[in-house]
């Protein structure tokens, strides 16, 4: 009797042994895992989507090898518009194209920024976000995975009680976060633009629906009446002062300033805006001066206790796939501790997300999206910027290191 349960139970055992595809194991001289903690000589092992261990020791038995690299989670940016692009001509495309070519160029943004290493972005947000967000998710078309606010409001989104019934049209339309302008832009000086009372408004009921929020804003006090509103998030904060950066501290609002990429992708493909709208000389002249005001920011807000710095880029048209630049530029004109860097670019950017159960940490149960890039980046933060291997929920996207044990696996 209990001979013929063991054989009922082998036999039932053999189906799903052969359903169940081979684990893949990925070993590295070094393995951050995006908390803080470093593994030498290390291996993360994949099965399906998920890792299910990381182990120590030799790489002899590793589907890659990939020898003295660094592997890492995949990077997240938390502000980057997939969406922004140059035409045909060259031009930022500020007017839409025909559907067909504004998702064409979607994608193709979405595919640069993944061979980049990025794993997950956060768009600010477009309306044909929606379909590129759920089309990457199907798992066919190479891309990050996306969180969009499909759309913006501003100071022109109405009476309070209109921004209300905004925020809950977003949330039915599939928004993952509500994008707010509370300033205006760096061209046009960045005071206050939206009142207090819209700002209520706006994040009192995504707080009500449990929705994300996040903030453009610039001066002190669009910073203070954002966070005073009860947001989550800032984003930019140029002009941010000691007394606000202590602000967001205290309130556990996440800050994200971008110094590394959007001004000075602006600034080198000046040609490509110059004319559009407030892509003026005015316009430049005030970005041009951002550089420095960003430089003496970054190092104010590295040097607040407590405050919590995601990575986030801004990525706009031509700034797609250099996103890592961002991290560099933090360490490199912030002072950052390159691990504080890549924890803002990993783990604490999945947990401003809330998706710090499931990625932004190499750890058994976490989604396998991991990168391996040239070099320690512990000692030579650049080494962000040399990705040579990208997975995502345990499909292998891009493989360019030497050693990989297996190479017909990099596909595609
Ligand atoms: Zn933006």
């Amino acid at each position: 009797m209990r001979m013929k349960l063991a054989l009922f139970i082998t036999v039932l055992a053999v189906p799903a042994l052969l359903a169940q595809s081979p684990a893949i194991r990925i070993h590295a001289a070094t393995v951050i895992d995006g908390t803080g903690k470093v593994v030498r000589n290390a291996t993360v092992v994949v099965q399906g989507s998920k890792i299910t261990a990381i182990e120590t020791g030799t790489g002899s038995n590793a589907t890659y090898d990939l020898g003295r690299l660094t592997v890492m989670p995949g990077m997240i940016d938390v502000h980057a518009h997939v969406a922004w692009h140059f035409d045909k001509d060259g031009r930022y495309a500020a007017r839409p194209g025909t559907p067909a070519q504004e998702i064409l160029y979607s994608a193709e943004n979405a595919y640069v920024t993944l061979q980049a290493g990025f794993t997950t972005i956060q768009s600010p947000g477009s309306p044909s976000d929606v379909e590129l967000r759920d089309a990457v998710a199907r798992g066919v078309l190479p891309g990050p995975r996306i969180l969009t606010s499909i759309r913006q409001l501003n100071e022109r989104s109405g009476t309070p009680e209109e921004i209300r019934q905004k925020v809950r049209q977003l949330k039915s339309d599939g928004a993952d976060v509500i994008k707010i302008f509370a300033s205006a832009s760096i061209r046009d000086g960045g005071k206050q633009t939206m009142t207090d009372e819209q700002l209520n408004a706006a994040c009192g009921e995504a707080r009500t629906l449990g929705i994300r929020t996040m903030v453009h804003a610039h001066s002190p006090e669009s910073i203070k009446a954002s966070v005073n509103a009860g947001c989550l998030q800032i984003e930019h904060g140029v002009f941010a002062t000691d007394d606000v950066l202590k602000l967001m501290a205290d309130k556990g609002v996440y800050f994200d300033p971008n110094v590394g990429v959007v001004l000075q992708n602006y600034l080198k493909n000046k040609e490509h805006y110059l004319g559009i709208g407030n892509y003026n000389e005015e316009g430049f002249a005030y970005m041009e001066k951002g550089l420095k005001l960003n430089a003496d920011m970054i190092k104010r807000a590295v040097a607040t206790p407590k405050l919590m710095m995601v990575m986030g880029t801004d990525a706009v048209a031509g700034a797609h796939g250099h996103n890592a630049d961002e991290i560099v530029e933090r360490v490199r004109q912030g002072n950052q501790q390159p691990m504080d860097a890549i924890i803002g670019a990993t783990s604490l950017a999945a947990k401003s997300m809330n998706l710090d159960k499931t990625i932004g940490t190499l750890a058994p149960g976490y989604e396998a999206d991991l990168v391996a890039v040239d070099g320690d980046p512990l000692t030579d933060i650049t080494a962000v910027t040399r990705v040579a291997f990208v997975m995502k929920g345990g499909t292998v996207y891009k493989n360019v290191s030497a050693g990989s044990a297996r190479a017909s696996r990099s596909a595609p």
